[in-house]
């Protein structure tokens, strides 16, 4: 019987855990403060965003919501970022992605103060993840490795297989794999005999953004099956980039879509804010 990673338990740990760190610096007058920036009105942005907000109550951080029209001008955005750049009760910042097609996205990503880039998305942030040096790390690959460590799964040593290559999820996941003495391959479109890759994998992480690709062919007997994938089927029910039922059969534990990855980033993004009020990073 696989056992199922629950996201859940683990992120309502994270969150209690933080609850209580939170609770200790309000006795000394500290309040971990994060600043959300929303452009527009995008349904599933502002689900986001409310969760973001939900989290933060729960644990006890002000958050401060910036909610900006569609039309505001690339200006006026990076003008807000630099305000909160300066002012010293923000502990992190965060601009929802994907931003309206006028606004540059990575001009934007550049402009946060990496001292308070807790989405771990600035290029400075990704050098220092990529160094080893201390900072914040991208929340949805954080995520995934305490669902690991806490689920009692070893890395070192291991096999492992991501695929998926993006600058938000498949590249920073190999390199904390990496960081946590894995050893690492990444696939992508063009990797050839892809089956034959995966099924390498003791450790398989899928960030294919293809609901079920991965069926039990990818996958070898006894493996980790790391789901990141969210998608909504034709019946509007979540799924991921795996084949859940075909997959659960053959592995020694899994993620399942809803319940698994998705709640960890939120709370990893709430573990960055938390760690910058208790040492915030000075910019360099
Ligand atoms: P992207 O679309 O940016 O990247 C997908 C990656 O998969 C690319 O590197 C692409 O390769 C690779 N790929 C696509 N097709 C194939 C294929 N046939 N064979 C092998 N590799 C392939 O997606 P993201 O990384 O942003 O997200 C991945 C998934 O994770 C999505 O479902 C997304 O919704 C979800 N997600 C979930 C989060 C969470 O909190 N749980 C957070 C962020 C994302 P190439 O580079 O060659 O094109």
């Amino acid at each position: 019987m696989a056992q199922i990673i629950d996201g859940k338990v683990i992120s309502t740990q994270i969150k209690d855990e933080l609850k209580e760190k939170v609770a200790a610096l309000k006795e000394h007058g500290i309040v971990p403060c994060l600043a959300v920036i929303q452009v527009g009105q995008d349904p599933a942005s502002s689900v986001y965003v409310n969760n973001k907000k939900k989290a933060c109550t729960y644990i006890g951080i002000d958050s401060r919501a910036y909610e900006l029209p569609e039309s505001v001008s690339q200006t006026e955005l990076m003008e807000l970022i630099e305000t909160l750049n300066r002012d010293e009760s923000v502990n992190g910042i965060l601009v929802q992605l994907p931003l309206p097609k006028h606004i540059d996205e990575n001009a934007v990503i550049q402009v946060i103060s990496p001292a308070k880039d807790v989405d771990g998305f600035h290029p400075e942030t990704v050098g220092n993840m990529c160094i080893g040096t201390d900072g914040f790390l991208p929340c949805t690959p954080a995520g995934v490795i305490q669902l690991l460590k806490r689920s009692g799964i070893e890395i070192a040593g291991k096999e492992c297989v991501v695929v998926g290559r993006s600058n938000i999820v498949g590249k920073p996941m190999a390199m904390l794999l990496l960081r946590e003495n894995g050893t690492v391959t990444i696939a992508h479109s063009k990797t050839k005999n892809l089956k034959e890759v995966t099924k390498r994998a003791d450790i398989l992480v899928a960030a294919v953004g293809k609901p079920k690709f991965i069926t039990g062919e990818y996958v070898k007997e006894g493996a980790v099956v790391i789901d990141v994938g969210i998608h909504r089927n034709e019946n509007n029910k979540l799924c991921g980039d795996v084949d859940f039922d075909d997959v659960v059969q053959k592995v020694s534990a899994i993620t399942p879509v809803p319940g698994g990855v998705g709640p960890m980033t939120i709370a990893m993004l709430m573990d960055n804010c938390v760690k910058n009020a208790v040492s915030p990073k000075s910019e360099c």
